[in-house]
């Protein structure tokens, strides 16, 4: 009954082009709200600030011209008096306005002015008689002019928009003294005044981060109420083994094993991030957390992105558990099949066994005998899938990710939402900050001379540009020339290079070649795989380093002060003030959260995104960052409901945990 054909004016042509915008019905037009709002208020030159967007009357006093500056862009000049005062007004591609635009005719003009110079720079132009003190709803649906549009949903509004229930429950609306949803519909596409346009924005930014708390909230809830074995753990091999560690475990350290621990022992499962950044020592709590779940008799799979990480993981863990009745195996794409098939063997029926690898650990032969703890490292480079293949492998085993990669703390909140967090901000103290100096590309030849040093104390260095090749579109520093500019400077050593487009077999010949110092200085993208643990290696140089991210420069730094050796980050960049500025936070400061919070706030959400599917948080009017406050009551509102067994019978709130089914049926969280 609600087909859109029942509204006035959409034949098959025009449903055709509303279902291309995933408008299926008349409620979806209800639903559709204006992305933005055109306000034409008028105003006086009094509360009119220079520059401002304003709406303001105007008369004609001079004959518009019209000059044709190039193809499908001419500018229409002429003159006005506002209250009294001589404006010149400049207006794009309005030619056409000309012979309508008499000397006395009252007009209103929409932009900006400028009272220094007299002009005014119009958008908008209106003949005062056909203006409306009013607020434009602006709905860019493709094909589909806005007027049109308003028509079609004002109409579905009469028609439909008394069967529309209004999910969000009302001790919330009251609670932050929220408009009901039948008066959010009343004004959303015909909002009358600024006030009006503030009520509908703070209904529905809350009403999307409720929403999406809510089914965060019921995912992480859901996935921790389900059962795991319980793992009754050797406390005092625990003990023992913390004991058995060179040095003493930071209370962050402490902190996060304590919570990890936790969780094994109880008997739902866990769903937890562990970030930290690099060199945080994220390792050693993973292995204290493996060694408990090994001693309760349960196998644990650990998983790397690379080869490279599973071998170094697959050696500190070997060299850890040597002296403990457990077997640590390494499965990679790269074993024999003898050697593979004992492996395997081994893993079918033995439980005592620790087996690291690359997404190898979820092939269709790999059968566990009794998987009980799944580590993911670097859980932002494998897809939904892949973890949830192996988390499959086993019945309801603990989960734990890892990341290197600091997120700020108002985006890990929403993108990590359905999860648990545990965080490692502290670092051990034995660890040498890296000294980070910038250098403008016109310092080269000291930049030459600081690596020379390095190189003569048989350290060795990394090179990062930002491009591999040359590209025609930029003069960006690429690799391939970069690698030939030290080859001729640096005759005496050996330079390799290292980029997404070598073979994968190359690629590890010279990464190993750099592990066993053959080369002395590598020249790569930013491909340097993230946890890459060379400790011979001292120096980094970063070309063009403005174009990184704050917390990517920080990632790559991490390569790096990987030792008691005292390590150097030379960042590169062209003279420019603006970009100094940025990257001087570089050389203060060594904490990866401080500076992905500061590129949350330099350079938007953007770049976190990567980190996770992050297709349901398109908000149309909050804003991750600005809004998280908002995110934070949410969340909290969401919970309180959602916590209350007696909540999902309750009739109030009946309205809601139907939207929630439906969310949940369409969107299928890992
Ligand atoms: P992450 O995995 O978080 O990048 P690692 O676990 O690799 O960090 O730790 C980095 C280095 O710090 C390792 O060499 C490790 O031995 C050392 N380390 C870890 N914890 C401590 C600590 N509490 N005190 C001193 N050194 C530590
Ligand atoms: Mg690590």
């Amino acid at each position: 009954m609600s087909r859109l054909e029942s509204i006035k004016g959409i034949g098959p042509r025009m449903k055709d082009k509303l279902n291309r915008n995933q408008i299926y019905d008349a409620f979806d037009l209800i639903r559709r709200f204006p992305k933005r709002y055109e306000v034409y208020h008028l105003t006086t030159l009094k509360d009119a600030a220079d520059g401002a967007r304003i709406t303001i009357e105007a008369k004609v006093t001079s004959v518009p011209t019209v000059a044709y500056i190039r193809k499908n862009f001419n500018r229409l000049s002429f003159q006005v008096v506002i209250e009294g005062r001589p404006f010149k007004v400049a207006i794009f591609n309005r030619d056409y306005l000309r012979n309508i635009l008499d000397i006395g005719e009252d007009i209103v003009l929409t932009g900006s002015m400028d009272r220094t110079k007299n002009t005014f720079t119009a958008t908008t132009l209106k003949l005062k008689r056909n203006f409306k003190n009013e607020i434009e709803p602006i709905y860019n649906i493709d094909g589909i002019s806005d007027k049109q549009f308003h028509k079609f949903a004002n109409q579905a509004m009469d028609d439909y928009a008394s069967f529309i229930d209004d999910d969000l429950p009302q001790e919330l609306q009251e609670k932050y003294k929220l408009i009901p949803y039948h008066e959010l519909l009343r004004i959303v596409h015909q909002p009358h005044t600024m006030k009006e346009l503030d009520k509908i924005t703070r209904r529905i930014k809350y009403e999307e981060l409720f929403k999406f708390q809510l089914k965060m909230q019921y995912t992480r809830l859901k996935n921790r109420s389900k059962k795991s074995y319980l793992k009754a753990y050797d406390l005092q091999a625990v003990k023992d083994f913390i004991a058995s560690l060179p040095y003493e475990l930071t209370n962050d350290q402490k902190r996060a094993t304590n919570q990890i621990i936790k969780d094994i022992k109880s008997p739902y499962i866990m769903n937890r991030l562990l970030q930290g950044d690099v060199g945080s020592g994220k390792t050693v709590v993973a292995a204290i957390t493996v060694l408990a779940v090994l001693s309760s008799g349960y196998q644990v799979a650990m998983m790397a992105p690379t080869e490279i990480l599973a071998k170094q993981h697959y050696r500190t863990f070997y060299k850890w558990f040597e002296h403990l009745p457990y077997d640590v195996l390494l499965l990679t794409g790269k074993l024999t099949a003898t050697e593979r098939s004992e492996i395997l063997d081994k893993v079918k029926h033995q439980d005592n066994v620790l087996l690291i690898g690359t997404h190898a650990l979820f092939s269709d032969d790999v059968h566990y005998d009794n998987l009980g703890y799944v580590i993911t490292d670097e859980q932002h480079r494998f897809g939904v899938e892949q973890r949830k293949k192996l988390r499959e492998k086993g019945y309801q085993p603990d989960v734990l990710y890892m990341s290197a990669t600091p997120i700020p703390r108002t985006l890990a909140i929403s993108l990590f939402g359905d999860m648990d967090i545990t965080t490692i901000r502290e670092k051990p103290a034995s660890r040498q900050a890296v000294e980070t100096k910038l250098f403008s590309l016109k310092q080269m030849d000291l930049v030459y001379m600081l690596m020379e040093e390095e190189l003569r104390k048989n350290h060795q260095i990394y090179v990062v540009t930002p491009l591999i090749l040359e590209s025609e579109t930029t003069d960006l520093s690429n690799a391939q020339n970069v690698f030939r500019q030290l080859r001729n400077h640096f005759k005496d050593y050996s330079i390799g290079l290292m980029h997404s487009k070598i073979k994968q077999d190359n690629k590890e010949q010279v990464m190993k070649l750099f592990e066993e110092n053959k080369i002395n200085i590598l020249v790569s993208t930013t491909v340097i795989e993230v946890g890459v643990d060379i400790a011979n290696a001292t120096m980094m140089v970063v070309f063009d380093s403005d174009r990184f991210g704050l917390s990517q420069l920080h990632q790559l730094r991490g390569r790096i002060g990987r030792s008691t050796i005292k390590s150097y980050c030379l960042l590169l960049h062209r003279d420019d003030d603006e970009v100094k500025e940025r990257l001087e936070i570089m050389e203060t400061t060594d904490d990866g959260f401080a500076l992905s919070e500061q590129d949350l706030r330099l350079r938007g959400p953007g770049e976190f995104f990567g980190y996770r599917q992050s297709g349901d948080m398109k908000f149309e009017q909050a804003d991750i960052v600005q809004d998280a406050h908002i995110l934070e009551i949410a969340k909290q509102d969401a919970l309180d409901i959602l916590q209350q067994k007696d909540n999902y019978y309750n009739p109030k709130y009946q309205p809601l945990f139907k939207y929630l089914k439906a969310q949940l049926r369409k969107t299928n969280l890992d």
